[in-house]
C-alpha cells in the first residue's frame, strides 16, 4: 500500500493534486481518449470525447498514454498500432504493425482460504459501539484495529527449495473479507469468527491478451487471463495450498482456528485441489505486460528502453503495461517508480552515475 499518515494515498491524491495550480498543466475529467493522431509517423494528438462533444487536442511535443493495462493496447490498437489480424477484423487500417499490443497480458492468480475460529477474533469488533471507538481512534491517532485494512501481514515464500525467489504470497488477515457489517445490538446470533488468507501465485507461466471488441473507444475490449493453462501453474498453486495449511496449522495459530472451510479438510489430492483452484481462483489485480518493453530482436516487444512506442514517433506508453514481466509482489509502486523515470526520460534526466 501506499499509505501517508494512516491514509492510504493515491496518485492522483498525492501527486496531481499539489500540482493542479501549475500554469503548465490542464486537467480534463469525464473524458475518454479514442485514439492517438498518427500522421506520417507521428503521434501528433487525440482525439477524445467528453459527453456529447468530440474534441481533438493537439500535442506540440509528444502523447503519453497512460490507460493502464486494459487502456493502453486498446488506444493503441483503435489507433492502427497492434496486431494487423486483429485491427482488421473490427474494420481498423493498420498503420503500424506491432504484433506484441495486448499481448503477454499476465496476472497473479488468487485464491483465498478459510477457517472458523474461536471466538473473540476481528468479527466481534464490528459491533457498531466497538467499531466507533476503533473508528475515532484511528481518526485521532491513525492507529488500532480499523487502521490497517485487514491484510497487514504478507508473507513470501518459496514452494520448492530450488527457487531463486519467493512464488507465493500469502495475505494474511484480520478477518475474512465479507466481515464488514456492522452489527447494531449485543444481543441476537453472533456471526461465526472467520480468518481468511488470502493465496497469490507471484509466478505464472500462463499469459493471456487483450484485444478490440469494436472499433469504439467506449466498448470494453476483451480480456482473456488463460489463468491456469500451463500446467506448472496448477502444481505451483497446489503447493502453495499446501503450504498455508502446513502454516496455519501450526502454533500460535492452531490454537486459534477451529476448522478449515475453504476449501475444507476433506480435499487433500492433488486432483481435488486441482479442481478448488479451477473453480475460486481469481486474480489479484496486477495485470500487466500487454505493450511489454523490450530489445529490438523480440518481436512482441511494444516500447523500447526509453518507453517509446516502436515505430511511431513521439508517443510514449507510461504506465504498468509495459512492465515485460510481473514483479514478485504488489504492482501499484512498481507502476508510480515507472512514471517517475518515465518522467525523467521524457526530461532527459538521468541519475548521476554515482548513485545509480
Ligand atoms: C480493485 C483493485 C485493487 C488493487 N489493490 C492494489 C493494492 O492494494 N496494492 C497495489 O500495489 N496494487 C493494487 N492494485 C493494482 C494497482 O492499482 C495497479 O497496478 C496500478 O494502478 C496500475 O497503474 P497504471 O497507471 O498502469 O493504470 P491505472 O491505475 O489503471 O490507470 C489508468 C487510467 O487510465 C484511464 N483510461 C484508460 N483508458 C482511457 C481512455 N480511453 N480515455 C481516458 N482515460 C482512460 C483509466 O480510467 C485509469 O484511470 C489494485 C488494482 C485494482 C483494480
Amino acid at each position: 500500500m501506499t499509505v501517508v499518515r494512516g491514509r492510504r494515498g493515491s496518485t492522483a491524491r498525492l501527486f496531481l493534486k499539489p500540482a493542479l495550480g501549475r500554469r503548465n498543466l490542464k486537467v480534463e475529467t469525464r473524458a475518454l481518449v479514442r485514439r492517438v493522431r498518427i500522421e506520417n509517423g507521428r503521434a501528433v494528438g487525440v482525439d477524445y470525447s467528453q459527453g456529447r462533444k468530440k474534441i481533438t487536442a493537439m500535442a506540440r511535443g509528444e502523447v503519453i498514454l497512460a490507460g493502464g493495462v486494459y487502456g493502453s493496447p486498446q488506444l493503441l490498437m483503435l489507433s492502427g498500432v497492434g496486431p494487423a489480424e486483429r485491427l482488421t477484423s473490427v474494420g481498423i487500417k493498420p498503420l503500424v504493425e506491432l504484433p506484441g499490443v495486448g499481448k503477454n497480458l499476465v496476472e497473479h492468480p488468487f485464491m483465498f482460504v478459510g477457517w472458523n475460529v474461536r471466538p473473540g477474533a476481528f468479527r466481534s469488533e464490528l459491533r457498531l459501539d466497538r467499531a466507533t471507538l476503533w473508528v475515532l481512534r484511528w481518526g485521532m491517532f491513525g492507529k488500532g484495529l480499523f487502521a490497517t485494512n485487514g491484510a497487514a501481514g504478507n508473507l513470501f515464500i518459496r514452494t520448492e527449495p530450488t527457487l531463486d525467489r519467493p512464488d507465493m504470497q500469502f495475505t494474511c488477515m484480520s478477518g475474512e473479507v465479507s466481515a464488514r457489517e456492522l452489527r447494531l445490538s449485543p444481543i441476537g446470533k453472533k456471526p461465526p469468527g472467520t480468518l481468511g488468507a488470502g493465496l497469490s501465485v507471484i509466478k505464472q507461466d500462463s499469459s493471456g491478451e487483450v484485444w478490440l471488441r469494436s472499433a469504439e473507444a467506449h466498448d470494453p475490449p476483451r480480456i482473456l487471463f488463460n489463468l491456469f493453462k500451463e500446467k506448472s501453474d496448477v502444481e505451483r498453486a497446489i503447493r502453495g495450498l499446501r503450504a498455508i495449511r502446513d502454516i496455519y496449522g501450526r502454533e500460535p495459530l492452531r490454537s486459534l482456528l477451529a476448522d478449515e472451510v475453504l476449501p475444507g479438510a476433506n480435499l487433500a489430492s492433488d486432483a481435488d485441489l486441482e479442481r478448488f483452484i479451477r473453480d475460486s481462483g481469481a486474480i489479484t489485480q496486477h495485470a500487466v505486460g500487454t505493450c511489454k518493453m523490450g530489445i529490438e530482436s523480440d518481436a512482441e516487444a511494444v516500447v523500447d528502453a526509453a518507453l517509446k512506442v516502436r515505430g511511431v514517433d513521439a508517443l510514449r506508453v507510461i504506465d504498468a503495461s509495459i512492465m515485460p514481466d510481473i514483479p514478485g509482489g504488489n504492482t501499484n509502486a512498481p507502476a508510480i517508480m515507472i512514471a517517475e523515470k518515465g518522467a525523467d526520460l521524457i526530461r532527459g534526466h538521468s541519475l548521476p552515475r554515482a548513485r545509480v
